[in-house]
């Protein structure tokens, strides 16, 4: 989308010039799928599709947004004396928060704005929209009072603003793939200690397509929390001979000679996948960096089994889409990405086969799932940033 067609669209709702515009993409995570609550590596990368925004600073305390995306809610308007959480301010709790956030950690956001908002990410699809908003707000804020504010650190207040604010439980990777992402670069992050390296996303002839089941993620909240808690309790029984803090900390081998402590078979499984999946993730990350295609595909492949049969967070919308992926012509690998339970897959396939890809995994997946999936070609693009 163009910058003066947000700026346009800026004026025709509020009437006045705004001062900046902004970008802020979704993202995909190649591998390393629910380790980042769990103290492992996840290796994302944002998306050009995203949530533009255009915003101007205002005279006194009133803070007005709109989105074009939920263009039924109109102005939605509220002020910096009332940063609470409040269900009829519908989205506009995600600003809220960060703003919240923001002015709690000491910075002066000490004026109203007026917000447009319009983004291209379907919502609810595993592809972030809400660190997009996020982020989106705590840049644009940034830049109206020139906050003096670390990227990482505001990386933190989007996750601050899901966890305490929203109420779901998500660990670091969407808000900090998002605030941090490189055009054609991928994050290797390791949660634990939040180092990082960026890693050139280099796919040769093939492109990644993001293949969207359509299903929104309902269950995902409740059963996202629900593995956490699993994992906690699995790494509480560890605790019992060895000295670690999270499942990230084990690589595979002294995982499995200490597995016999953990006394459920579900948690057992849970904790296996966070610890294989972290592992994994670091050799894809070397294979990748190593021009190992093939090898990078089977790690891919691998992770959408241990969540399938291990973590069993897929269901039959995602695994339709991955095995049925598996089976195409020129296809390195796929999985499921994001949480889980709907939202979206990705899948690594030969540029020259990707329209008989689509079209056959298209397909396979409305006979047997009764609607259509979409597809997107996802290409790499720049963290949070103004236009
Ligand atoms: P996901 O992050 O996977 O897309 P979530 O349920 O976490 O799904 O976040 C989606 C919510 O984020 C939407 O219901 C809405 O409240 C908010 N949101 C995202 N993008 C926009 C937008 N462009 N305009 C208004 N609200 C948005
Ligand atoms: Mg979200």
């Amino acid at each position: 989308m163009d910058k003066k067609v947000i700026n346009d669209k800026f004026t025709e709702i509020f009437g006045e010039q705004a001062e900046a515009t902004f970008f802020s993409p979704g993202r995909i995570n190649l591998i390393g799928e629910h380790t980042d609550y769990n103290g492992g590596h996840v290796f994302p990368c944002a998306i050009s599709l995203g949530t533009y925004g255009a915003a101007r600073k205002r005279e006194d305390n009133k803070l007005r947004f709109y989105s074009a995306n939920f263009e039924d809610l109109g102005i939605i308007e509220t002020s910096l004396d009332d940063l609470k959480y409040d269900k009829k301010d519908n989205w506009v709790n995600y600003a809220k928060g960060m703003i919240y956030f923001l002015k709690e950690t000491g910075h002066d956001v000490d004026k109203g704005m007026d917000i447009f908002i319009e983004g291209n990410i379907p919502n609810g699809s595993g592809l972030s929209s809400s660190a997009s908003l996020e982020m989106l707000i705590g840049v644009i804020a940034q830049e109206l009072f020139n906050l003096d504010i670390d990227r990482v650190d505001l990386v933190k207040l989007g996750m601050e603003t899901e966890n305490k604010f929203i109420g779901v439980n998500s660990g670091i990777m969407d808000q900090f793939a998002v605030g941090m992402g490189k055009q054609n670069q991928a994050i290797l992050l390791d949660t634990n200690t939040l180092e990082y390296s960026y890693a050139p996303v280099d796919m040769g002839n093939n492109v990644i397509v993001i293949m969207n089941t359509n299903k929104r993620r309902e269950l995902a909240d409740s059963k996202y929390n629900e593995r956490r808690s699993e994992c906690e309790t699995a790494v509480g029984e560890l605790q019992a001979k060895l000295d670690i803090n999270t499942l990230g900390e084990l690589d595979a081998q002294t995982f499995d000679e200490y597995a016999y402590l953990i006394e459920d078979e579900n948690r057992l499984k849970r904790a296996r996948h966070a610890v294989w999946e972290n592992q994994r993730t670091m050799q894809a990350q070397a294979a990748l960096e190593e021009g190992d295609l093939e090898k990078f595909g089977r790690l891919v492949n691998a992770s959408h089994v241990s969540l399938e049969h291990d973590y069993e967070v897929t269901g039959i919308e995602l695994d339709t889409l991955a095995h049925t992926a598996w089976k195409q012509e020129g296809v390195l690998g796929a999985r499921m990405t994001g949480a889980g339970f709907g939202g979206c897959g990705i899948a690594i396939v030969d540029k020259d086969k990707v329209e008989a890809f689509k079209e056959n995994v298209g397909k396979v997946y409305t006979e047997k799932i009764g609607y259509a999936p979409a597809f997107y070609i996802a290409e790499i693009a720049d963290g949070t940033k103004v236009l």
